[in-house]
């Protein structure tokens, strides 16, 4: 199917069935072309939450999908593709993650919003790489916390609370896959550049970085910052919109460690997502998010705690 077709396809069908299709960051460049909001988990957990379309289309990844049906119980939520998983919500098994809280009790649990419905439901707090400072900082000093699933952006709140949290060792396989080296090399030759970089990179990488934030927090940072070259160490997806946003900006992303072809990192579960699928599952409206009611509901209760925090 060409992309012209896909295209007017896509755009007649969302009209006559009143859908709306949001995109994350990371998505590739003809989904993000097409889609009607694009933005980072929290900016489209809230977008889930306020549309009047009577169909979701997520073009992300599964548990963005979820979070999106756990808003909204009386919309269709569907999504592209079922392989669309993500490192850090796969490595944090429900039953795992059960006896973990088990072996910690008393300790307020919060969890990344990459995490599965059932890990949600065993969360007194969400929080996203946006507002997980908040979060954090909005526990009583005097509580124990948990955090889970991402050791990263753990260590890294820890820094910058000063609070001590159990972490649970997740981590985000794109996110982990930045190399030192290369980053150096590349700002020896960049010397005037800021380095951006995602909380859920290593702290080596961290350490490295002008700005620390999430998604949108880095878009605001390159935007804004008068500096004429950005090195950025975050899923690669994010330059289509800011070089949109800053043409005159020269944004180089973070190399990852293995050679591949884009000498970049990108999410494999992210880029599992095409054109053609999207069209297909508005077309025939599935793969459909689907949740028991209780588990929505009890998914349903730190997300709105996070949201009123945030
Ligand atoms: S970039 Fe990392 S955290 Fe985001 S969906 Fe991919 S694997 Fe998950």
């Amino acid at each position: 199917m060409n992309k012209t077709f896909l295209v007017q396809e896509i755009l007649r069908l969302k009209h006559e069935k009143n859908a709306v299709i949001l995109a994350h960051y990371y998505q590739n460049e003809d989904i993000q072309e097409i889609a009607d909001f694009i933005g980072d988990s929290l900016e489209l957990a809230k977008k889930a939450q306020n549309t009047d379309a009577d169909i979701i289309v997520f073009a992300g990844v599964l548990f963005m999908a979820e979070t999106a049906k756990i808003l909204n119980p009386d919309k269709k939520v569907l999504f592209p593709d079922w392989e669309a998983g993500c490192s850090l919500a796969d490595g944090c098994d429900p039953e795992d993650f059960k006896m973990f809280k088990q072996q910690h009790p008393d300790h307020v649990v919060v969890t990344y919003i990459n995490c599965a419905a059932e890990i949600k439901t065993m969360s007194d707090l969400v929080c996203t790489s946006a507002n997980a400072k908040k979060i954090i900082n909005s526990i009583p000093e005097d509580k124990k916390i948990i955090f889970a699933p991402d050791q990263n952006l753990g260590k890294y709140l820890e820094k910058e609370t000063k609070r001590e949290m159990v972490l649970w060792k997740g981590s985000c396989v794109v996110h982990e896959a930045f190399s030192l080296d290369k980053l150096i090399e590349i700002y020896k030759k960049n010397p005037t550049a800021k380095i951006a970089a995602h909380p859920e990179s290593e702290s080596h990488i961290l350490k490295t970085a002008h700005y620390i934030g999430s998604t949108s927090g880095i878009t605001n940072f390159v935007k804004t910052d008068p500096a004429a070259v950005f090195i950025v160490a975050t899923e690669a997806g994010i330059l289509h919109e800011l070089s949109k946003a800053v043409p005159e900006k020269t944004l180089i992303p973070a190399p990852s460690k293995e050679d591949n072809t884009c000498a970049c990192s990108e999410c494999s579960f992210m880029k599992v997502n095409t054109l053609e699928k999207l069209y297909l599952c508005l077309k025939n409206e599935t793969p459909e998010m689907v949740l028991p009611e209780t588990l929505r509901k009890e998914a349903l209760k730190p997300i709105e705690r996070m949201l009123e925090l945030s």
